[in-house]
């Protein structure tokens, strides 16, 4: 690295440097997809050390292929399923229509995976190239002018770049300053997710269970070798409710009466080290991501409702269409870069916005409706052929046509 003046240091070679903020699994993808794709790349970490933390996550069959692609070491640590909502007690309201040709082309035996986000984590790290990422280094702000862009760290350094790419999660710092603050809104959802090694139960659906006021969802994980389960469980929640005392009991007194195999996957999970509660937040969706010389990805431009189970995912897919359409770029030339990320965001703002208001829509149908109408509703699911109608519409025939999109030849 040259000094550029007294305490700024550049990236590198002018028209290749990328700072990206935030070393999470979006950060370090978008790292590993720029650095391939020829980019000087250095992703800065808050905190003084990388820990792969984290429960169960799932991942669509677009992210695995992504992740092969840039030579992740996945294979072991996931395992594939095809959706269906079930009622309660186990009758199926909606088969999603997947494209089998798709998923062997794409090689996975199921549109969704589980897996840990603590593995996925390690396992981007190791496909990382050494020196990549920075720790101990808590974003403040940037300065950019027409040339280039300077990120300023809480521990007094500072860098040079052409492209800063703000990677930092919900509460994005980067995002705050490019777009200006925005709430974190409640959705009004909780959501508790655990996991549980258990033999037995069909490991290759993934089944998302209603009843007239929550979800119990599940889906094969496969975790250190072993085949396990991971398990949601969704309710109402007011922005100021007090969490239970003990939350097995408050879970297992609300799915007692669902079918096979959802009260065994309770029991098998240890609740007191599996078991984590969170309360679903969000911010208005974003028109735009980028602007000049920065652009956002991950959490920090989508934050995420459980419906999609996508977080993860939609960051995986950041980070390929941004290297996707800055190969070849010389970032130094500011409208070949903004003519990028133009298509950086053409690609990914309607789609991720789509999926995170039909997420949320999906919340607020099963969790948001007033009580007395809840019964009325699920005779709704039960009997109407609208539910798969719109599953198609607002998850399936976007998210296919994404995956094939990700298959096509690089075309730059
Ligand atoms: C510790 C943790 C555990 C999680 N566990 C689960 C889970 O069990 N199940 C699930 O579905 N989802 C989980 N998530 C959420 C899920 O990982 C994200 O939705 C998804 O990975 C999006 O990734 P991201 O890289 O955009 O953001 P994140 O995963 O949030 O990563 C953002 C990174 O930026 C860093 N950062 C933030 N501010 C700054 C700053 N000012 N300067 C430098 N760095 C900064 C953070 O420390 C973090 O490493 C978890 C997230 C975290 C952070």
């Amino acid at each position: 690295m040259s000094k550029t003046s007294v305490d700024v240091t550049s990236l590198g070679e002018r028209g290749k440097r990328v700072a990206i903020i935030g070393a999470g699994p979006g950060g370090i993808l978008a790292g590993l997809a720029l650095h391939r794709a020829g980019f000087q790349v250095k992703v800065f970490e808050r905190h003084p050390e990388l820990q792969p933390l984290g429960g169960a996550i799932i991942l669509n069959a677009t992210g695995i292929v992504i992740l092969r692609s840039l030579g992740v070491r996945i294979d072991d640590v996931f395992a594939a399923g095809l959706p269906e909502f079930r009622r309660y007690d186990g009758r199926v309201r909606v088969n999603f229509d997947i494209d089998m040709k798709l998923m062997e082309q794409a090689g996975v035996t199921g549109w969704q995976s589980g897996m840990m986000r603590s593995e996925l984590y390690e396992r981007l790290l190791e496909a990382a190239p050494a020196d990549m990422i920075s720790t101990s280094h808590s974003f403040e702000r940037y300065e950019e002018n027409s040339d280039e862009v300077v990120v300023y760290f809480d521990n007094g350094q500072s860098y040079s770049a052409d492209l800063v790419v703000g990677a930092d999660g919900v509460m994005s710092k980067v995002r705050e300053q490019l777009w200006g603050p925005s709430e974190l809104k409640h959705l009004g959802i909780a959501v508790w997710l655990g996991w549980c090694e258990l033999q037995g139960p069909d490991r290759k659906k993934i089944v998302l269970h209603h009843d007239h006021q929550v979800q119990m969802g599940y889906a094969p994980l496969r975790y250190k070798g072993r085949d396990c389960f991971e398990w949601w469980f969704v309710e109402k929640c007011a922005a100021d409710q007090v969490e239970p005392s003990d939350p097995a009991r408050y879970v297992r007194e609300h799915i007692q009466h669902f079918a096979y195999p959802v009260p065994q996957i309770l029991e098998a999970t240890d609740t007191k080290h599996n078991l984590f509660r969170w309360v679903v937040k969000y911010r208005k969706p974003l028109k735009q991501w980028s602007k000049g010389r920065v652009t956002i990805m991950g959490d920090a431009a989508h934050p995420t409702s459980p419906y999609a189970a996508y977080g993860a995912g939609m960051a995986i897919e950041d980070g390929f269409f941004l290297a996707k359409y800055l190969a070849g770029s010389n970032l130094a030339d500011i409208l070949t870069l903004e003519n990028g990320l133009r298509r950086y965001d053409d690609q990914r703002v309607d789609y991720t916005n789509q999926t995170t208001a039909f997420a949320r829509f999906l919340g607020r149908m099963y969790h948001g409706v007033p009580a007395p109408l809840n019964r009325l509703r699920d005779l709704f699911l039960d009997h109407s052929s609208l539910p798969a109608k719109m599953i198609r519409k607002g998850v399936t025939e976007e998210a296919q046509a994404l995956l094939r999109a990700v298959l096509e030849p690089a075309d730059n």
